[in-house]
């Protein structure tokens, strides 16, 4: 093109101050949809955040003590405590650097992962999260999002702490789940036969919420289903849509966070047992003493945690985790056009604040190690139990011999 040719191109075309996103219509499918934004790959983000050997050696660790945690092969008590959600990621590394300060010193009594939640399910609207709104405006920075949350659990898990997340979406794991320790299904979706087949290929262990209304069953049933394999739509590395063909998942249990009434007691304990019995599974809960539990008034998560510590010292095995919402402070406050945020405070469910978490933390770990000297104990005495009538016997026996 001549040079007078290619200004008067240049100077007719329309220029976009944004990419302008496409729509892929056609008369009867996609009227509704707004825009089409192209999504990053996840093999393009795995490209450019990678995992170190030591983080992968990490991770599938405490991937194996989780399970073996479940299986009772490991004694130590799984604690899951962090943020409702992560909305800023200086904010989650600071709180990473004090949970991982007071969880080592306790690893041989508790497996601790920090809670880094990147999706919210909404029971009508709201934020919902940072992976679907990372600048927390609307202006859905998906790509962005994705980014931010592996790279922020990269940092943390780089850190040596074990990290958690919800699996709500269907596709996000692609972008982080080679990342997570322990997932969680939430109790909007422990009904969702798509989640159930989602945690029978995830590769870490799962927990299912009990429902809204309470019921266990509808858990019992999601580790029943999850267990099994499955073949389901999904997309792979590549970004490319594929049939997925899974092996099942043996790593899954319930988790208890209340519903129309409160579930972590020891009745509510039992009933759920005997309902995991029934389906031939281990009898053991996880319990949640935020949500449903607190009844939404985060301080009596600290009470309800003394109350299970209390209970695990006394000898109570088939509590073999704990979840806790904690954030640097107590609180929660609420994100509004305009208004600027406090610092370290949760912008969705109210938490504990920092003091109390590690209070709350050290409680626990208490009460896992009083446990473990009450078994020895108990061991002790049967043992000694046993040597006594065996010391009896062989003087019986010696008396006898001597008789005849
Ligand atoms: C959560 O863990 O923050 C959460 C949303 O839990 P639930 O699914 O129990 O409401
Ligand atoms: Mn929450």
């Amino acid at each position: 093109m001549k040079p007078a040719n290619a200004a008067r191109f240049l100077a007719a075309t329309p220029r976009a101050t944004h990419p302008r996103p496409t729509r892929d219509p056609t008369r009867t499918d996609g009227t509704r949809i707004d825009a089409v934004r192209p999504l990053i790959t996840p093999a393009l983000l795995l490209e450019k955040l990678p995992v170190s050997e030591a983080t992968l050696t990490l991770i599938e660790r405490s991937r194996q003590d989780i399970a073996r945690i479940l299986t009772g092969v490991d004694d130590r008590l799984l604690v899951v405590v962090g943020p409702c959600s992560i909305h800023d990621h200086d904010q989650a590394l600071a709180y990473a650097a004090l949970l991982q300060a007071v969880a080592a010193p306790l690893a041989d009594a508790l497996l601790v992962v920090m809670r880094t939640y990147f999706e919210k399910p909404r029971t009508t609207v709201g934020w919902k999260g940072n992976i679907n709104d990372p600048h927390l405006d609307g202006s859905f920075a998906i790509n962005e999002g994705l980014e931010r949350a592996r790279r922020l659990l990269l940092q943390i898990v780089d850190g040596g702490l074990p990290v958690d997340t919800e699996f709500l979406d269907l596709l996000s794991p692609q972008f982080i789940s080679d990342l997570v320790a322990w997932g969680a299904i939430g109790v909007r979706t422990t009904e969702s036969q798509s989640h159930h087949q989602l945690a029978s290929g995830l590769s870490c262990p799962v927990g299912f919420k009990n429902c809204t209304d309470g019921s266990v069953k509808v858990a019992v049933d999601a580790i029943v289903a999850a267990s099994a394999p499955h073949a389901f739509m999904g997309m792979t590395k590549m970004g490319q849509a594929a049939i997925f063909e899974t092996r099942g998942n043996p790593d899954c249990h319930v988790i208890l966070r209340g519903g129309k009434r409160r579930n972590f007691d020891a009745a509510s304990v039992a009933a759920a047992c005997d309902s995991l019995g029934g389906a031939g599974l281990r009898g053991q809960v996880m319990i949640d003493v935020s949500h449903g539990n607190s009844e939404k008034h985060f301080r009596r998560q600290i009470e309800i945690a003394a109350d299970i510590a209390s209970r695990i010292a006394a000898g109570e095995r088939r509590i073999t985790g704990v979840m806790v919402e904690s954030h640097l402070h107590e609180g929660q406050q609420h994100l509004r056009p305009g208004e600027p945020l406090r610092a370290g405070v949760s912008i969705t469910d109210a938490c504990i604040g920092w003091e109390d978490t590690a209070v709350l933390v050290q409680q626990l770990s208490s009460a896992r190690i009083s446990a473990g000297k009450l078994a020895g104990r108990l061991a002790g005495a049967l043992a000694g139990g046993l040597a006594g009538r065996l010391a009896g016997w062989s003087k019986c026996g010696a008396g006898m011999a001597a008789a005849v």
